[in-house]
């Protein structure tokens, strides 16, 4: 037996306690909490093998909210205890696979920042860079849950059809202004049956975690495809996310009221106190910092968006995803896009010395998060990393 300690000014101290999937060399993947710099095997730990010994968070997630929170419980008591030997690896010892099955995947479009900075960058001559609906709906599309992919994957740059302003004709290639989105990524627990939507005072209830997400974009391709209908193949080759989900248990401390909504949104999405979560983000870009995106200026709540996500009746599923959309604040080193933060490619930034504008071959980006944890502590989020290797040779 083992007592395992992490400092109160751990990241991943005691009051985060976030969720994975780790395996050891010829053993199947298992789910796991970290604590510090351990992986706590959680069916050893908690002596239930039924919840935990499988690949993916899904049937523990299935299980629901009271069992979230006195799991939750039940593992702060364990650690502060002894604990059995086998049930403890250091982080570095371990394989980290994606923590959920991926169901069903939207990605919203919440910041008003965002949204109106590529408006202004997209269609040039309109008059407000807001379309009329955004200030009354959170706009979203449906994605590829199968691209989801685990932080540190290889992101292939992807090849597609593309025709700028002063082209004759589309032409076909590689993504020359390959980008990324810094966002957050919420995790659906326990879903809804078709027919019976989720109100937004309940949206909590549902939602089970968080974790950072990179929607790797494809400008060129985006630029042509998207009229009318919206994001396509410019954005379902990749998306990376953390290893690790943060409970939104663990983020009580963190909510803080979402931007005043003006105008008045219609009562299926009115809530007397609309949550977001204050988590600060961070980009390096080839190691070097080059914007912290503050998720507290996000216009929409998550539980509005899970809450319009089904008003129709739509079903949602255990490992459902919806992302928050890119996630920028007011100033230029708090744009969470490198379209946004080099204002299409017109204003480059400077990496290690050198100019750059969209992502080249060999380019490394690592979102990582921190949001504040009772008594003044910090949670973390670990990170989404990825690096872009050059496009594969076109049949
Ligand atoms: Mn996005």
């Amino acid at each position: 037996m083992t007592r395992l300690t992490a400092s109160g000014a751990d990241l991943f101290g005691l009051h985060n306690l976030p969720y994975g999937v780790y395996s050891v060399a010829g053993a199947e993947p298992r789910v796991a909490v970290r604590y510090g710099g351990f992986v706590v095997d959680l069916a050893l730990l908690l002596d239930d093998a039924e919840t935990f010994a499988h690949p993916f968070l899904n049937t523990f997630m299935a299980q629901g909210h009271e069992r979230w929170i006195a799991v939750r419980a039940a593992i702060k008591e364990a650690l502060e205890e002894d604990v059995p030997d086998e049930a403890v690896h250091e982080l570095g010892a371990v394989t980290l696979h994606l923590p959920f099955d991926v169901a069903d995947y939207v990605d919203f479009y919440a910041s008003a920042h965002h949204a109106s900075n590529l408006g202004r960058l997209f269609r040039r001559d309109a008059p407000d860079p807001l379309m009329p609906n955004w200030k009354h709906l959170p706009v979203g599309y449906h994605g590829r849950s199968a691209s989801i992919v685990l932080s540190g994957t290889d992101i292939v740059r992807p090849s597609g059809q593309r025709k700028g302003p002063g082209d004759p004709a589309p032409v076909f290639g590689p993504e020359p202004r390959l980008d990324i989105e810094a966002e957050l990524g919420f995790v659906v627990g326990t879903g809804n049956p078709m027919g019976a939507p989720i109100s937004v005072d309940d949206a909590e209830r549902h939602i089970f975690g968080v974790v950072l997400f990179n929607d790797w974009s494809a400008r060129a391709i985006q630029a042509w495809e998207y009229v009318p209908l919206g994001p396509n193949l410019g954005k379902s080759f990749a998306s990376t996310i953390s290893p690790w989900v943060v409970p939104l248990l663990a983020l009580e401390a963190a909510h803080v009221r979402v931007p005043d909504q003006d105008p008045a949104v219609l009562p299926y999405l009115a809530m007397e106190n609309p949550w977001g979560l204050d988590v600060d983000l961070e980009v390096a870009w080839n190691g070097q910092v080059v914007t912290r995106p503050p998720y507290s200026a996000m216009y929409w709540s998550p539980a509005q968006m899970l809450a319009h996500l089904t008003v129709n009746g739509a079903p949602t599923r255990t490992g459902d995803l919806f992302a928050s959309g890119t996630v920028s604040g007011p100033a230029k080193d708090q744009r969470g896009a490198l379209i946004e933060l080099t204002w299409g490619g017109q204003e480059p930034v400077t990496v290690n010395g050198d100019d750059r504008t969209f992502l080249e071959d060999g380019d490394e980006i690592a979102l990582t998060a921190t949001a504040p944890g009772p008594g003044g502590a910090r949670i973390g989020f670990g990170e989404a990393r990825g690096r872009i290797v050059s496009a594969a040779r076109s049949a």
